[in-house]
């Protein structure tokens, strides 16, 4: 970080602010030009507020060099990040997670059929939303604690371990046996909740907020780790654009750009990037090709009478045809794991 001094600052303010700033471990060299003294602070600056150094009357400005995150930076942790779940499943490191599932959770036919319809075609983990952010009130809310209860049977049914998504904190007693829990976009800064799922002890997928940048992703993450838990997967999901035709804009630049700044394994959700069904397997495609960790991709068994966004829905068929697509151009770039 480096900060920079307005001209002839007073010099009891000047040592107050070096005591304070090496009081906080850093190291400060000293740059001393004809009209300007520059302070460059070397050591981990992650922790240090640059707004509380700028509003200091006596600096001009403040720039940092070093990322403002540090557990979910690679710098620090080079090696990527790899995890199991308690089926032994890896996740992370080019180990390929393949998230299929409905958007909702609707009823014990509908996701024990859909759950036995991808786990055939090669998903190995199942989604299904139980609490649902709409943005209508008018519209389906999810089964809720219900729904949580009838992912677990198909969960129980077919072996696959459950991903589902947390809008509330009172709602945590009811992920006991939820294998990983989704943080929607809606809710990617909702802070008391990132600080609460630090402490829980299963892996959090981070969903990218519809206008956030990565940077603003990684903090995020970095809530959620500094509290505790080191398991989070990141997962784009479109963002907002000037574009209306898709219902968000997929920005498949996120998954290199991530996997380069963070050891955080980064899926791909091309159903909320795109919104239309028909995109969904090129896009899949796309974001194989990316070396994403893996997508979670939205499946229904009858998308035309879904209770939620059956119009990105793809059915078990299309799911089925999809799959060997992915694995083909993991295969052929070297992904293969
Ligand atoms: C979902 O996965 O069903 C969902 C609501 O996703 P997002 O938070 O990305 O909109
Ligand atoms: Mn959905």
């Amino acid at each position: 970080m480096i900060v920079i001094l307005k001209e002839n600052p007073d010099s009891v303010r000047l040592s107050a602010l070096e005591s304070w700033l090496t009081g906080l471990g850093l190291e400060i060299h000293h740059l001393q030009g004809e009209r300007q003294h520059v302070l460059g602070l070397v050591g981990d600056t992650s922790r240090v507020d640059m707004d509380q150094i700028a509003a200091l009357g006596i600096v001009e400005e403040v720039k940092r060099i070093q990322e403002p995150y540090k557990a979910a930076s690679r710098k620090f942790h080079p090696e990527d990040t790899v995890f199991e779940l308690s089926n032994g499943l890896k996740i992370g490191g080019g180990h390929f997670a393949l998230i299929a599932g409905p958007c909702s959770v609707e009823s014990e036919a509908q996701i024990c059929g859909v759950a036995e319809a991808v786990k055939g075609a090669g998903a190995n983990i199942l989604r299904g939303g139980a609490f649902k952010p709409r943005t209508s009130p008018y519209t389906f809310q999810g089964l809720r604690e219900e729904g949580i209860r009838l992912l677990l049977e198909a969960k129980h049914a077919t072996g696959l371990p459950v991903v589902t998504e947390i809008m509330d904190l009172s709602e945590l007693p009811l992920f006991r046996e939820v294998d990983i829990i989704q943080v929607g976009a809606r809710n990617m800064q909702n802070f008391e909740l990132l600080h609460a799922l630090g402490h829980a002890e299963k892996p959090i997928l981070l969903k990218r907020g519809l206008t956030s940048t990565y940077q603003e992703l990684l903090l995020s993450a970095e809530h959620i780790m500094a509290a505790g838990n080191p398991r989070v997967i990141l997962c784009e999901r479109g963002v907002r654009t000037f574009e209306t035709y898709t219902r968000n804009t997929l920005d498949l630049t996120a998954v290199p750009v991530l996997h380069q700044l963070s050891h955080l394994p980064v899926i791909v959700d091309p159903s909320h990037a795109t919104g239309r069904s028909w995109l969904v397997p090129q896009m899949a495609v796309a974001a194989a090709s990316t070396g994403a960790d893996g997508m979670i991709i939205e499946v229904h068994n009858d998308p035309e009478h879904a209770l939620s966004d059956g119009s990105q829905a793809i059915t078990p068929e299309a799911f089925a045809a999809l799959v060997p697509k992915v694995q083909g151009v993991r295969e052929l770039l070297g992904f293969g794991r």
